[in-house]
């Protein structure tokens, strides 16, 4: 019997459709037993371990040349794996373990590896910090040489297929086998992962942030990738895998023109500009600076999850300053922390919630903790001395809420100059559009804050009582509703009439025809992931504004979703 069509939710971080079989990844489990060996057995076992070194440095090597040519970017992770390599500290350490301690090769790997990863990770500076899981990862090619597993390959399919995994290491995606991969899907993983930069860069779809999904599928099930909406679908219709089969031809011809709009400025077909900015979760975001003309959306909050402990104010101000100096004079919009919600922290006790979307999300709790608050303002205002940021909160829902965190910010002003640290004093305070309660008074809030800019995700899920995690209630999630256009078009002109800018930020912007739209509404300022920027670009380039004004207008007189979104697809392909 055919099973009722399923649906999962997640990050579209690479966009694409495909329809493929499932491959389910689980990489090679590892399990170092302890040995010991006898004194007679050192030499034998360090012939082991040079073998080992040896051999990995040959893989390593290969996987290099086979991608360098195309890919130069991504080959530098072996080149950086094989100077680990190199490192005559680690290797003595495994060598040490070895000839002293007279345990295994496989032991004294992994005892090594482990604590220089260990030491790394608690680096200040996140980006040694990082270089952690590039240790781990090589710890993990010498085990599998020393224990003969062979390595789980993806770089080798017969058929075409739709890679499903908890997570994907940065080697096991560099060498994938991009003719057959046609889709990803992992469990964790956030924008600025490994592994969606490599999608991005391979032109993979991607989804990731798809929680349960390795237990829900199996090998061999087919379905449809959509990694534009974030849906992953299965057990479908033969008329939706029609339907979608087309949007993906269509998509992959038009991402070939597309990628033509990249550098160029954001601009409707008769010159009106409209500024394109990139979302980013990290400092280590990547990109073409042309490409876009401000940063409109730093997540902070994932500096505070990647972490085991709250971020320090020195912590914070290293990465802050690193992301203001990489933008190179334009304006970053840092978001004060959001957490709560969907998002929480390993290491710390969040109150328990019956609906935690509704609950002390976001600028709440940091209101509840002016600590942490206090923290994240003192590094944000010591790095706006090296460049152009502007802060802005997360979860408004009142002038209440503004008054206070702007109190707040005053107070650490005040403290800092007496400290006698560099800030800079006209530094432009702004609010996250994302409940409709301050949506609905954005001609009181507009007074009152220097800029905003449009949560669209949150402001669906509030003013639509939809939660945008749960798929079962993805039809009333609805982005195009006749009430979210209304609420739109109301907080363009409330800012407007005061002379301050409004930007988008939420997936809408990203979305090519919801872009469209929300230009015809009256937004000049969008902001999306950077893999949004050529479509988004392309599509306002071939609309005149009048075009879109009258598209917009017209949906303002329809009355369902399906009607506006039909009306939409009619007009823009
Ligand atoms: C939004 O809500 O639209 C938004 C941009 O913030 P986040 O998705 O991080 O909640
Ligand atoms: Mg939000």
């Amino acid at each position: 019997m055919q099973q009722a069509r399923k649906a999962w939710k997640g990050n579209p971080v690479s966009p694409g459709i495909a329809i493929a079989k499932v491959f389910l990844y689980e990489p090679t489990i590892l399990a170092v037993e302890p040995r010991e060996i006898a004194p007679t057995a050192v030499t034998g076992e360090m012939d082991r371990f040079q073998g080992a070194l040896a051999q990995a440095k040959e893989q390593l090597q290969e996987l290099y040349d086979r991608l360098c040519i195309q890919h130069p970017q991504q080959a530098k992770i072996f080149a950086a794996h094989q100077e680990i390599l190199e490192d005559e500290e680690l290797l003595e350490e495994v060598e040490t373990a070895i000839n002293q301690e007279h345990i295994g090769a496989e032991n004294a790997v992994e005892q090594a590896f482990d604590q220089f990863a260990q030491m790394l990770a608690q680096v200040e500076d996140p980006l040694i910090a990082g270089r952690a899981a590039d240790l781990i990862d090589v710890k993990k090619r010498l085990l599998r040489i020393l224990m003969g597993k062979q390595e789980k390959r993806l770089d080798q399919f017969d058929e075409d297929v739709i890679l499903v995994a908890h997570d994907l290491l940065p080697s096991d995606t560099a060498t994938l086998d991009r003719e057959h991969v046609k889709g990803m899907i992992t469990e964790v993983g956030g924008s600025n992962s490994h592994c969606a930069i490599l999608a991005r860069s391979f032109l993979i779809p991607a989804i990731l942030g798809v929680e349960g999904i390795t237990g829900a599928l199996q090998d061999g099930w087919k379905v449809i990738l959509d990694a534009v909406e974030g849906n992953v679908i299965c057990f479908y219709e033969a008329d939706e895998e029609k339907a979608y089969e087309e949007r993906r031809d269509r998509f992959r011809q038009q991402q070939q023109e597309e990628q033509t709009y990249l550098c160029r400025p954001g601009m409707t077909k008769d010159g009106t500009p409209i500024q394109i900015g990139m979302n980013i979760g990290s400092d280590h975001y990547e990109g073409e600076e042309q490409a876009y003309s401000f940063i409109g959306l730093f997540r902070s909050e994932f500096l505070y999850m990647e972490g085991e402990h709250l971020p320090t104010e020195e912590e914070q101000f290293a990465v802050y300053r690193n992301v203001l100096e990489r933008a190179k004079g334009k304006t970053v919009t840092l978001r004060t922390l959001d957490i709560g919600g969907d998002k929480t922290l390993p290491y710390m006790e969040l109150p328990k919630e019956t609906n935690p979307f509704l609950g002390m999300r976001a600028l709440r709790l940091c209101l509840l903790h002016p600590d942490i608050f206090k923290t994240q303002l003192r590094a944000a205002l010591r790095a706006s001395a090296y460049g152009k940021l502007q802060i802005m909160f997360p979860m408004v829902g009142s002038m209440e809420d503004i008054y206070r965190a702007k109190s707040m910010v005053r107070q650490v002003q005040e403290e800092l100059t007496q400290e006698g640290y560099a800030y800079d004093k006209e530094i432009k305070l702004g609010i996250m559009i994302e409940i409709p309660s301050i949506a609905l008074i954005a001609d009181l809030a507009a007074k009152e804050v220097d800029f905003a800019s449009i949560g669209s995700n949150d402001l669906t899920q509030y003013l639509c009582a939809a939660d945008r995690m749960n798929a079962q209630t993805e039809a009333y999630y609805q982005s195009y509703s006749p009430a979210m256009l209304r609420i739109l078009g109301f907080v363009f002109r409330s800012f407007a009439s005061e002379g301050k800018p409004v930007s988008v930020c939420g997936e809408m912007a990203g979305n090519p025809k919801a872009a469209a739209i929300l230009v015809g509404l009256g937004a000049r300022k969008l902001s999306m992931n950077y893999a949004s920027i050529p479509a988004v670009k392309a599509k306002l380039a071939g609309m005149t504004l009048e075009e879109m004004e009258g598209m917009a207008n017209q949906c303002l007189t329809l009355r369902t979703e399906e009607e506006i979104r039909r009306y939409v697809d009619d007009r823009i392909f």
